[in-house]
């Protein structure tokens, strides 16, 4: 039997936050604009400047699934996608074939060149819906190849502006993406803020808690404005809590302070698990990549666009991206770092060692790595490995 998820049910900021991003996938049918799924890292407001609403379509339909234990990964092998792919593309691929209450995607946008299963699967998306899809190509991160890549993406970018906008009858304009520019950043600038409260000695949001708010970052829940306003009374209360010397529910004393690295399970009790095994997150990379530094918004913005997503740290390899994680994990002062691998992604598992090293040794601090599977079976069977972790850093 599952345990009931626990966050604070009192902070009544929290909760509509939750609900919001709960309903997201109920919201967007709804939707007068066309609902783009869009791949988890890529920034939204290119989407919302072409008048469309971006959807988090991995994000979702995995959160989705788990919480309503539906069984939809055959329906994505039948179609051609392997049993031992990652499971959040299992997940929602099996999700849009299955059709069972599908959410209503008119375009998929694809990250290419990053993650072969993701390529894969969304073409299956694409083929099985007879939706077009629209696959977006980002070099990886290589200091001395800036200005190659930077022209390479900003064409990319202005391709994807002529293609899209002609297919939703939209023509590019700088001054729409600016001001979406200037929505995304205040939501970033607020979800480095109520990263930054995570850093203090009594942090006052549990893990489940932070990784939802994070992971906002996706598709800003279909609504930038909305959004900011919520995350800013979620930080008002935060600090509330934090003045008044409240802890988050699930909290044991003198927890071990955990900073996690690498792509979620879908299981969202795995954030509980951090508490209930002695823990404490104060810090999450998951969603960083999206809000980990504001995009300028007065420059030349397609140009300055292209570089911040050249600088992203997940189109970094190895040291590349623990070098550039490390301010971001240092302002946290983590007792222990956890790198979560999801089962049948290559992504991060052929650069986790060296990523590793280069941590523990700026760091000099404990860092395990833990693999996830698709079922709840697989996070509840890492909890005595979570919990032996966790124990050793207090
Ligand atoms: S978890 Fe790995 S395999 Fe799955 S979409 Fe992300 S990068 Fe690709």
């Amino acid at each position: 039997m599952r345990k009931p998820l626990r966050f604070d049910r009192s902070l009544e900021p929290l909760n509509r936050l939750i609900e919001t991003f709960m309903r997201s996938r109920d919201r967007i049918r709804s939707r007068h604009s066309k609902i783009i799924a869009k791949w988890r890292l890529f920034p939204p407001e290119i989407i919302y400047a072409l008048g469309a609403t971006p959807y988090d379509l991995l994000l979702h339909e995995g959160l989705t699934r788990n919480l309503e234990n539906l069984r939809v990964d055959g329906y994505a092998i039948e179609a051609g996608l392997s049993a031992d792919s990652c499971p959040w593309n299992l997940t929602s691929t099996g999700m849009i074939l299955s059709e069972r209450d599908s959410p209503p995607i008119d375009i998929f946008l694809a990250g290419a060149g990053l993650c072969d299963v993701s390529s894969k699967s969304w073409q299956i998306m694409a083929r099985q819906t007879g939706k077009p899809i629209y696959p977006v190509e980002t070099p990886i991160f290589e200091s001395n190849s800036q200005k190659r890549a930077l022209s390479f993406i900003h064409e990319e970018l202005s391709l994807l502006f002529a293609r899209l906008g002609r297919r939703l009858g939209q023509q590019y304009s700088e001054t729409r993406l600016q001001e979406e520019v200037k929505k995304g950043n205040k939501v970033r600038r607020l979800l480095l803020d109520v990263t930054g409260l995570l850093s203090q000695s009594s942090p006052p949001l549990n893990a489940l808690e932070y990784f939802l708010i994070h992971a906002t970052a996706g598709d800003y829940l279909q609504d930038p404005d909305y959004l900011a306003t919520l995350i800013s009374s979620v930080k008002d209360e935060a600090e509330r809590r934090v003045d008044e010397n409240r802890c988050p529910p699930g909290l044991v004393d003198d927890p071990a302070r955990i900073y996690y690295v690498g792509m979620a399970p879908q299981d969202l009790q795995f954030w509980n698990m951090i508490e209930d095994s002695g823990g404490l997150l104060v810090g999450c990379e998951t969603y960083l990549p999206l809000f980990y530094d504001s995009i300028p918004e007065n420059g030349p913005v397609l140009e300055d666009f292209a570089k911040w997503i050249w600088m992203m740290p997940h189109h970094m390899a190895g040291a590349d991206r623990a070098k550039a994680l490390m301010r971001y994990i240092k302002e946290q002062k983590p007792d222990a770092i956890i790198i979560g691998n999801v089962a049948g992604c290559r992504s991060l598992s052929s650069s986790e060692r060296i990523m590793k090293e280069t941590l523990k040794e700026e760091l000099g601090i404990p860092i395990t790595s833990v693999e996830f599977g698709a079922s709840e079976d697989d996070v509840t069977l890492l909890e005595p490995h979570i919990k032996a972790f966790i124990e050793i850093c207090r």
